[in-house]
């Protein structure tokens, strides 16, 4: 039984939102509903701030003109839904309030409907108040009524609407496609869904709709997009959701350069919605420049880049023969501790670097070399200057690789430290660009043998294609990634149309023929049949939500996310199932 009289909504319309009401709209009738966002009992006079999606607007009782109404709104509490009716009125010059839209008027209410109580929140509807994640999951419904989260789901909204309203303007269709299907190709772990009625069978959720996209080429449809739900099993890093969303497209007789059009405008568009400008065309390096000028795949180009030197030290054995000796300059630290030193140092010996952390000591003993330094680098004395090597065996079949991954870890650990000094990792600051012509193999040390950098359909450069069985380790793949400050947003790759092409690829990955058919024998048939020259991409939409939005986590831009352990804390997911429906899908659980 609710513990107040409760009305019905009945044909009760509003006829504005709480965020509308203006100076200029004083002396009119108005209908509002919403939440009870906060209550104020002045005795003869009751103040409530009544909050929609819209906004907040004021409610004032007065006891003397309408003692029903307001021995009525003395029930009132905290989350309470109601509707209110009532004539606006200015507000008086001292009860203005300057930081909300309505602050200049109060709606003087004149009839009251209760159309739902509710229980205590379990935290306050404000932003600046503390709670616990686990408490903000498990009540997410009331977790979203508050102010950030309600920004950041709508602006979601807009930037998914400024997604379509992009793509369908350059003629790409939005087309489905399915969640029960086969094993894609995307590396990671599937989750799987028993088949009831094909017992001992499992259709996989798609970790992308990476096949079915090509498909849609191969059918005809020229330029295809989906904001897509995908499903990757993977073991939880802070920041992954077991499932997430991309922006999906894929076109037919694309450059690579056609692609990075598309994508660059719709960026802007996005970018526009969450009201952020962007310059476009973006920036491009290839994968083998942002590795010896950042030391990554994905460079936040907030920091200033590396110069490799080992021309300037030859013979000076700082690093193993053959490998890079990296500068490394982080700006306006001034003087730096030799504690603070010391752990950089430690982090850089931790990933195999030969750190040399004392600017002053190479100064001494190489006084031309370290000139020279300072002239590349552009290294004043009031920026910490340090130059790294390798410090084992060249070994791996791109030991150049490892040793600039290595150095931009260091690269960017030296630079987060010293932010609070040099402020350049502004998170409004966004540094887009593109990252293009990745290698097409990754060695993989465990298996002995080639992956996929990006996945098996990706085509190789054109001018590589003799050294697919050759020399695997030193062939580029026409793949291409858009990042931002350090985060990549998305991946995508030329495909590979040709089945003679596709069977080359397999051969040197390794994979029989008979594996091919086994896990992707439809897309194999599909390229006899007149398949196009076909490209795409696939974009985060969390991330680029999250890092738009100002936020650090995309828990924070998902309605309803999981736990870092993939646990949904509201519905208590995943759960048991009852005998009878394990039976009926022919799966007994072997008891721990
Ligand atoms: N399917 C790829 C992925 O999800 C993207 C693409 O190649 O279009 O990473």
């Amino acid at each position: 039984m609710p513990s107040v009289p409760l009305d019905f909504l009945g044909d009760l319309r509003r006829t504005h939102t709480c965020g509308e009401l203006r100076a200029s709209d004083a002396g009119k009738k108005a209908l509002l509903m919403g939440w009870v966002h906060r209550r104020r009992d002045l005795g003869g006079v009751i103040f409530i701030h009544l909050r929609d999606r819209d906004g907040v607007t004021q409610l004032v009782f007065h006891e003397d003109a309408e003692p029903a109404v307001h021995q009525k709104a003395e029930l009132l509490a905290s989350e309470y839904v109601i509707a209110a009716e009532g004539t606006l009125a200015l507000r008086t010059a001292e009860n203005i309030n300057p930081a909300i839209p309505t602050g200049e008027v109060e709606l003087v209410v004149e009839k009251l409907w209760i159309l739902n109580e509710s229980r205590t929140p379990p935290f306050p509807m404000e932003d600046n108040v503390d709670v616990k994640e686990d408490a903000r999951l498990k009540y997410r419904y009331v977790d979203l009524r508050r102010p950030r989260m309600q920004h950041n789901i709508i602006l979601r909204s807009k930037m998914a609407y400024a997604v379509r309203q992009e793509l369908t303007e350059q003629g790409f269709l939005e087309i489905e496609t399915p969640f029960l299907t086969r094993s894609t190709p995307e590396g990671a772990r599937d989750y799987l869904v028993p088949a009831r009625v094909s017992p001992g069978n499992f259709y996989a959720l798609p970790q992308s709709p990476q096949i079915f996209k090509q498909l849609l080429m191969v059918a005809g449809f020229e330029k295809y997009f989906q904001i897509v739900r995908c499903f990757r099993d993977e073991d939880l890093r802070a920041d992954r959701q077991p499932e997430f969303t991309q922006i999906d497209l894929e076109m037919s007789f694309p450059q690579q350069e056609t692609i990075y059009q598309v994508i660059e405008r719709m960026l802007k568009a996005v970018a526009k919605a969450a009201g952020c400008e962007i310059e476009i065309p973006l920036p491009r390096l290839t994968y083998a420049e942002a590795l010896r000028s950042y030391g990554s795949d994905k460079p936040d180009l907030r920091l200033p880049p590396f110069h490799c030197v080992e021309d300037l030290f030859k013979g000076e054995n700082l690093t193993t023969e053959g490998l890079p000796l990296v500068a490394i300059r982080v700006p306006k630290t001034g003087p730096v501790s030799r504690k603070e030193r010391d752990e950089l140092k430690a982090f850089g010996q931790e990933r195999r670097l030969r750190v040399f952390d004392d600017a002053k000591r190479l100064e001494r003993d190489f006084p031309a070399a370290m000139a020279e330094v300072r002239a590349r680098t552009g290294a004043t004395d009031d920026d910490l200057l340090m130059l790294c090597g390798w410090s084992g065996d060249a070994k791996g079949q791109r030991p150049e690789e490892t040793m600039l991954l290595a150095a931009g870890h260091l690269r960017l650990q030296a630079g987060q430290k010293y932010n609070d000094r040099h402020q350049l990792l502004d998170p409004k600051d966004f540094r887009f660009l593109w990252v293009v012509d990745f290698p097409m193999f990754e060695w993989d040390e465990e298996e002995s043998r080639w992956n996929a950098a990006h996945h098996p359909f990706t085509s190789v450069h054109d001018e590589d294609l003799d050294k697919l069985t050759t020399d695997p380790a030193h062939c580029r793949a026409k793949s291409y990634d858009v990042v931002l400050n350090g985060t990549e947003l998305g991946s995508g790759s030329i495909r590979i149309h040709r089945r003679d092409v596709q069977a080359q690829v397999f051969a040197a990955l390794g994979l029989s023929d008979e594996e091919a058919r086994h896990k992707f024998g439809f897309l194999l048939d599909a390229l006899e049949y007149g398949a196009p020259p076909h490209g795409g991409i696939a974009l985060g939409l969390d991330r680029l939500v999250m890092l738009l939005a100002g936020e650090t986590s995309i828990r924070d831009v998902i309605p309803f996310p999981k736990t870092a352990k993939g646990t949904d804390l509201m519905c208590e997911a995943p759960s048991d199932v009852p005998e009878r429906a394990l039976r009926e899908l022919g799966i007994s659980i072997r008891k721990k």
